[in-house]
Formats: structure tokens, C-alpha cells, sequence
């Protein structure tokens, strides 16, 4: 329920940052919990995940707070459409197109004879950071593998995850967890002289 197997980690790390991002928000016993209850929280966690430099001591607001969970439910809003094969609401994609206008902008600059590329700070601190996870699910779904993200099939987690697995057949987000659990439940059934059908991945 935690942590993904390591072994399937080998994609981008800023897609990574960015599905572990929707998970700061999870069902624990039915109940949805918000690991980022304090403005402070949710900046440690950029700071954390390497998406925003711990520098800069600009503290983060309750409007800065409500901003990134917002951002927060409408990525996670996108995700679940991509999964369930359906349009996320327009309200989510409106959320999300102004995380990313709001972002840093990669720029050419010229330094003598050479050229570089920089970047152009957004509005502010949370402005980069949001759209600096919205960039890489949306590059994801124009140019990757959409179909290759996922929700954990047993339904008291429901965590995200991206499945980077050679098969491309990961149902649980930890296989030392809900895989367990799910293959122990099945076990217990069967033992009943219950068949059960797998739910669809
Ligand atoms: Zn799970």
C-alpha cells in the first residue's frame, strides 16, 4: 500500500513524483486521509520529492494548501478517466491546464557563443512546483503509455501507480500487500468452494 516494487522503478522519476503525489491523499480503512494537512507539509513534500529547491524560504499558505489539493484531485480526476476509459470532468481539465500555464517555462539563452536551456519561473513557488507534476502526466497521456496507469485493484487502496512492468499486467500497487491479501482472500474462498472471478484489471 506504501511503496511500489522497487524493481519496476525504472521510469522518470518526475512521473514517479507526480503519481506519488495523488497518493499523499488515501483511503486507510475506508476512510480517505490527507498526509498534507499543514501548508508546511505539503512544501516538505516538494522539497522531499526534489520538485522544488528547499532554498528558498518562502513559507506556503492555507491558500496555498487548498491551491495544491485542488490541483491535487483534479490530476487524480484525470488519471481515473485515463484508467476508466472516460473524459475527466471539464472542471479537472480546467484545473490542470492553468497548473501548467502557470509553471516554468523551459527558454533558449544565449551565453557568448553558446546557447542554453533555461527556464522561466512561474508566479510563484507553488505555481512551479504543481506544474512541474502536471507536465509529466499530461506529457504521459500525449506521448507515452497512458494505458499503463493504474489503480490498485483492491478496493480499501486504490492507490495510483504507473505500472513500468515488463508485462504491463500489474494489478496491485505492492504485491507484498494488496497482492498478498488479495491472493490470501482468494485462497480462504476457494477453500469455501467459492469461485471467484477477478475483478477487470
Ligand atoms: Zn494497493
Amino acid at each position: 500500500m506504501k511503496s511500489a516494487d522497487e524493481s519496476t522503478h525504472a521510469h522518470d522519476l518526475a512521473l514517479d513524483a507526480a503519481v506519488e503525489f495523488l497518493n499523499t491523499k488515501e483511503l486507510e480503512f475506508g476512510h480517505l486521509v490527507d498526509h498534507l494537512h499543514e501548508p508546511g507539509d505539503a512544501r516538505s513534500w516538494f522539497v522531499e520529492q526534489g520538485v522544488i529547491h528547499g532554498t528558498d524560504r518562502a513559507g506556503w499558505n492555507q491558500r496555498d494548501l487548498e491551491r495544491v489539493r485542488k490541483v491535487r484531485d483534479a490530476l487524480r480526476e484525470v488519471l481515473d478517466a485515463v484508467v476508466e476509459d472516460r473524459a475527466p470532468s471539464a472542471a479537472a481539465v480546467d484545473l490542470v491546464n492553468r497548473a501548467l500555464a502557470d509553471g516554468r517555462v523551459p527558454r533558449l539563452e544565449l551565453q557568448g557563443s553558446d546557447v542554453a536551456v533555461g527556464h522561466r519561473h512561474g508566479t510563484n513557488e507553488v505555481g512551479d512546483a504543481l506544474a512541474a507534476l502536471a507536465g509529466p502526466i499530461v506529457t504521459e497521456i500525449a506521448t507515452g503509455r497512458p494505458d499503463r496507469f493504474r489503480t490498485c485493484a483492491n478496493d480499501t487502496c486504490r492507490w495510483s501507480f504507473y505500472d513500468a512492468s515488463p508485462t504491463g499486467r500489474r494489478r496491485w500497487c505492492d504485491m507484498r500487500t494488496c497482492g498478498n491479501r488479495a491472493k490470501a482472500a482468494r485462497h480462504r474462498e476457494r477453500a469455501k468452494g467459492i469461485e471467484i472471478i477477478d475483478p477487470v484489471p
